[in-house]
């Protein structure tokens, strides 16, 4: 049993970073608490995919088959312009692939697996308050119910039931892109390059998609077709000249101080546009962009069950952490959507986290290791930004690709070695 007011280790979110990083901590025995704002589970498939090397890691629990029984298997990354097939790269070796998964699949399974250790996910926790002491952290958390009001019109609102203090010897954030943990730390959060938008459209295709992940490069616009299980699929189009007032709004208000958004207490989150983008994302302005960007692409569009114009911005925290309180996720780190990285290395860093904080709860190591953690991601991150050393075209790269080095490297759903290794297959350096 685990004293629930002083875990070794509170984790404050439960996306798929939050969920994984305290399954990493369960099974090496460190008394782990974990809660979210949301009511549940995240009900889409945001992310929608693991990389090979996430396959690797997630088979040291076992969970490797149980991810590619719902998934489907992606073995080739293809790149396409207007006129047809480019180049192409090899995603996993052997019965290794790039496994498409919902996020909501995802993040069920690995509840699931806590579940099975004794831990369950305090859904409508918030950590309002996060406080560094002498041994212990202290969090406050309010624990939100839903209660009737009104005399008139009868309605139902989110009021805090109870608050109470939480006092870990580490606070794990992976509470994402508005990171409390991370504003806490006083961490700056800046900006790397300039915001994406996108306007995302899941249907039903009759489209062969041959287990390949096509990718689209215009030349200002990176676009996505993702093949997803039971015959649907995902395209998802850059949109270059797009600006959404109530987003950027929200952001000049975040970096202002006043960064308390969203106060709704659901977990279908961030970064997204529900103003004026309707036209944008209607079936006509959908086949404009197939007809502009990907004429090759012929299947058929029976039903669109998903539509939406989502930002994407580009950061990077300057530092990882510091004493009691570590970041992992994308309360780290913000980039595109293309290569699937943001919640992909933030599984190997919640990974990695992990194992530090338990040797140093155990006594087998000093809590300055965590330097070496803030150290390596800091450096990972850098280069998936292509902050420094960018990659190059070798003089054995095709002369199309040697065109579009930038857009490819990012597109790439790997990192570290792995990285390396699928940009050389390319020619790039
Ligand atoms: C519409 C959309 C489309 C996307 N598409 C892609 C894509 O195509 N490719 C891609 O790579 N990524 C995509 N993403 C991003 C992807 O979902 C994230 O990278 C991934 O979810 C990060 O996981 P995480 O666990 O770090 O953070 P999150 O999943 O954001 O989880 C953070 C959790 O912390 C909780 N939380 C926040 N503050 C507190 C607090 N104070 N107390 C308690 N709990 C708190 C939140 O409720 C949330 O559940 C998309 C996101 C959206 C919204």
């Amino acid at each position: 049993m685990i004293d629930e007011l002083r875990p070794e280790v509170l984790v404050v979110g439960a996306g798929p970073v939050g969920l994984f990083t305290a399954l990493c901590l369960a099974k090496k025995n460190v008394s782990v608490r974990i809660i979210d704002t949301g009511v549940w589970a995240c009900t889409h498939s945001y992310a929608l995919a693991l990389h090979p090397q996430t396959l690797e890691l997630l088979e040291e629990f076992g969970l490797r088959d149980r991810v590619l029984a719902d998934a489907y298997p992606v073995h080739t990354v293809a790149f396409f312009d207007r006129a047809g097939r480019r180049a192409q790269t090899k995603a996993g070796d052997g019965t290794n692939c790039l496994a498409v998964i919902r996020q909501d699949h995802l993040e069920n399974l690995l509840e699931t697996e806590l579940g099975k250790l004794g831990i369950h996910v305090d859904w409508r926790h918030e950590a309002a308050t996060v406080r560094p002491g002498d041994e212990r952290a202290t969090v406050t958390v309010h624990k939100f119910e839903k209660e009737s009001r009104g005399y008139i019109v009868a309605h139902t609102e989110w009021v805090v039931s109870k608050t109470f203090e939480v006092e870990p010897r580490f606070v794990i954030g992976a509470d994402g892109y508005n990171s409390r943990v991370r504003r806490t730390l006083n961490a700056e959060f800046p900006e790397i390059g300039p915001a994406q938008y996108y306007a995302v459209f899941e249907f039903k295709s009759d489209a062969d998609l041959r287990n390949e992940v096509r990718v689209a490069l215009g030349p200002d616009s990176t676009n996505v077709l993702w093949p997803l299980p039971g015959g649907q699929c995902r395209w998802g189009f850059e949109l270059p000249n797009f600006a959404d007032p109530t987003a950027e709004g929200r952001e000049s208000l975040r970096e202002a101080g006043f960064g308390d958004f969203p106060s709704e207490r659901s977990k279908d989150r961030v970064l997204m546009s529900r103003g004026d983008s309707g036209l944008i994302v209607d079936e006509t302005h959908f086949r404009v962009l197939l007809a502009d960007r990907a004429p090759w692409f012929t299947g058929s569009i029976d039903k669109i069950s998903w539509r939406i114009v989502t930002r994407f911005e580009h950061r990077m925290a300057k530092r990882y952490g510091a004493g009691q309180l570590w970041l992992a996720g994308d309360a780290a780190h913000l980039t595109g959507p293309a290569g699937i990285q943001s919640m992909n290395v933030g599984l190997f860093e919640g990974h990695d986290l992990a194992a530090n904080i338990s040797s140093i709860v155990r006594g087998n190591a000093e809590p300055s290791i965590l330097g070496f953690y803030n150290d390596h991601w800091t450096s990972v991150w850098s280069r998936l930004h292509g902050i420094g050393e960018k990659f190059h075209a070798t003089p054995t790269a095709d002369p199309w690709v040697a065109g579009h080095v930038d857009q490819i490297a990012a597109c790439l759903p790997a990192h570290g070695p792995a990285l390396t290794a699928m940009a050389e297959s390319l020619g790039l350096k």
